[in-house]
Order: structure tokens, then sequence, then C-alpha cells
């Protein structure tokens, strides 16, 4: 751990916060003297203050640790640059358009890398009065299932999840110059060619 390094974000945070150092420190049931010596690098908070500090400063610890937080460059907003993240020990479905750290359930997500879709991972689609008629023949058992399909162009994308059971079929909105995206809960990420 790099002490200066903690310190100058410590205080940088808590100018942003605008507190005092003994408001920190009440907060923290320290001296304020503890606070002073943190900011000025003589020394690096407890680990068992960590947590208290983090919340305070809604900061995650990790980056505490780190003495920055790396701010990612300005997302432009392209929506054909949404990455999907799927939670594999709750099934929580999160998407973004920029570069953000992912965390659920207590573990990191990484952004999923789409695959050309196969044999097994395939869609055929056709055009139904406006809409997207979609089918598909993957197995839809609890175990493996197809379990969102999204369709993205540059600006907005739709989202439909899918349940295990269900039958291959569905009918979404036709966007512009939309794309296909779909998730497999055993094989990730697939993008329609
Ligand atoms: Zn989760
Ligand atoms: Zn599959």
């Amino acid at each position: 751990m790099d002490c200066g390094k903690i310190g100058k974000l410590l205080l940088s945070l808590r100018k942003e916060k605008q507190l005092t150092q003994k408001q920190l420190a009440d907060a923290l049931h320290v001296s304020d003297k503890a606070v002073s010596k943190w900011e000025r690098g003589l020394g690096c908070p407890d680990i068992t203050l960590l947590n208290n500090i983090a919340k305070v400063y809604q900061v995650n610890i990790e980056k505490i640790l780190d003495g920055e937080l790396e701010p990612n460059s300005d997302d432009g907003g392209n929506m054909k640059k949404i990455k999907f993240y799927t939670c594999s020990t709750c099934g929580n479905i999160i998407t973004s358009t920029g570069d953000p750290e992912i965390s659920c359930c207590g573990r990191k997500i990484q952004p999923m890398q789409p695959k050309k879709s196969d044999d097994e991972h395939k869609m055929s689609i056709s055009d139904s009065e406006g809409d997207l008629y979609i089918t598909f023949n993957h197995q839809m058992s609890k175990e493996h299932f197809i379990n969102f399909i999204a369709s993205v162009s540059y600006d907005r994308v739709m989202l439909v999840r899918l349940y295990p059971e269900q039958g291959g079929e569905l009918r979404i909105p036709k966007l512009p110059y939309g794309k296909i995206y779909f998730g497999c809960t055993n094989h990730g990420l697939w993008v329609l060619n």
C-alpha cells in the first residue's frame, strides 16, 4: 500500500464531500489527528476502517487501496458499442455503452465477447408488418437456455428477456440498422451476421 497516494486520494475525496477532518474522524470514531496523518501520507488507515471510509466516500475499497479512481474516457454514447454482462450466480443481465467496473453477487463481471452464430446458436428472422419475427431451435431447459435477445441500433436497444420452457419464437419492433444479439446461459453472447 502506498500511503502517500492513498492519503492524497482521501484528502481529495474529503474536499469533494465538503467534510472537515473532525467530521470524518467522528464518522469513523477515530481522532482527527489520525485523519490528518493519513492525508499527509504519514500512515495508512487501519484495514478495519476501510469499509466505513468506502461508505462515507461512496468509493470502492479497492480504489482507496489503489490510491486513485482512474476515470474512464468520455462515453460517446453510441449504442452500437454496447456491452452485455450476465451474472452467473443470479442471472442478472446488465448492459453498458461505456467501460464500467461491474460486479454482482460480490464478484466482478467481465463483458461477454460476442461470437458469430453457429449451428446450435442461430435465429431465423423475418419481417412481419414492421416487426421482426424471430424463431429459434435452441433448447430452453432450466439448465441451458437463451436468456435474452437484443436488437441494437445506434441510439437504442430493445432487450427481451427469455425464460426456460418458453417457446422459441417472439416478435419485436424492428429498429433501423438493428443488429441482433442473444445470450445463452451456457455459451455466452452471440451475434447474428
Ligand atoms: Zn448476481
Ligand atoms: Zn447454448
